[in-house]
């Protein structure tokens, strides 16, 4: 892998991760932008503790553009995206849109792929291997700003998500707090500790195996299941067999192994609903423990996919036990989920 460091013109930082060691990446960013100004700012709720980014400035970006005004596909002659160069593999770059930028964090998105009309799951192992790569590598780099205290790499796929670039393409959040759902994990982790003397990650991976009713992939490496008390309707939750808190250490085996796995969780969920559907709107997210968190070593990376769909044409709405209470209710067994998940196999 290549990792060639650039700035676009109003001074955004922007990165090439490719495939090929030997290639150069020089071209430059020709357009008249003026600097970002961004205005995010970081209030907290006092009756429910927890932080709200407000970003006013977000109202302005683009929205569902024409294909040929795509800004994520790489530049030709006439036409100048966010990407400078005439072709890619992997780009990295400061969202020009952040929700969080400055002191409260950093905002990045990350293009899997130059071509426009691929989904994630359409990737090649080797273009899935680099994004990993690419996602580790920003880990890595995100966990040196003092700024940042947890990074989430993640990709809203389809419309329903409110996605608004049609281009293969992810983000990163270099969070300037512990988010409410990771510190929810750690009073977890922690109150399991107190009781069992174990590790609660580890329990529950062991338990989902032992059991077996809702896992749904199992490679050398990594375990793949729905969980016991699965929120979303098709929601799997993949971990890799060798517990490590973050990107950063995953082993090499490990790493290997994961294009060939997360590819076909992805094929897998395209066909939930049967052929002639529209392809399954999903949420991919990675969740890692925080940098600077004492006990981060007890937390597990695990990536959580899962759909707002619950049957064709119908989505999940968060509605008023959930958006009102934080009470899920869901209507898909987890074990019927896990059972069609296993029927829609490629192998
Ligand atoms: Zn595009």
């Amino acid at each position: 892998m290549k990792k060639t460091v650039t700035t676009l013109a109003d001074g955004r930082e922007l990165i090439y991760y490719d495939s090929a060691d030997d290639i150069v990446r020089d071209a430059v960013d020709p357009r008249p932008l003026d600097a970002v100004s961004t205005s995010s700012e970081i209030r907290r709720d006092p009756l429910l503790g927890d932080s709200v980014a407000i970003a006013s400035h977000r109202q302005g970006r683009t929205y569902h553009p024409p294909a040929d005004e795509c800004p994520l596909c790489p530049s030709r002659e006439g036409r100048r995206s966010e990407i400078p160069d005439t072709d890619y593999d992997v780009v990295v770059f400061e969202n020009r849109f952040p929700s969080l930028a400055g002191d409260s964090g950093r905002c990045e998105v990350v293009c899997f792929t130059s071509d426009h009309d691929v989904s994630f799951a359409g990737l090649t192992e080797e273009q899935a291997g680099l994004v990993l790569e690419a996602w580790t590598d920003r880990t890595a780099d995100l966990a040196e700003l003092p700024q940042v205290a947890q990074v989430f790499c993640f990709e809203n796929r389809g419309a329903e998500i409110g996605v608004t670039l049609g281009h293969p393409h992810g983000q990163i959040y270099g969070y300037p707090f512990v988010t409410p759902r990771t510190e929810q994990m750690f009073r977890s982790m922690e109150s399991h500790r107190a009781e069992t003397g174990r590790n609660l990650f580890d329990d529950v991976v062991a338990r989902e195996l032992a059991d077996g009713e809702r896992v749904v992939l199992e490679g050398e490496h990594w375990v793949a299941f729905v969980p016991y008390a699965a929120h979303w309707p098709y929601e799997v939750h993949l971990h890799p067999r060798r517990r490590v808190p973050d990107l950063r250490e995953l082993d090499d085996a490990a790493r290997t192994e994961f294009p060939q796995i997360y590819l076909e969780l992805l094929r897998r969920f395209d066909r939930i609903f049967g052929p002639g559907e529209p392809p399954t709107p999903y949420i991919s997210a990675w969740h890692q423990a925080p940098f600077r968190a004492p006990g981060r070593e007890e937390f597990a990376l695990h990536l959580e996919l899962f759909t707002i769909r619950r049957t064709p044409g119908k989505l999940k709405f968060l509605a008023g036990s959930e958006s009102g209470m934080n009470v899920f209710i869901n209507d898909v067994p987890p074990e019927a989920a896990a059972q069609r998940l296993r029927e829609v196999a490629s192998e």
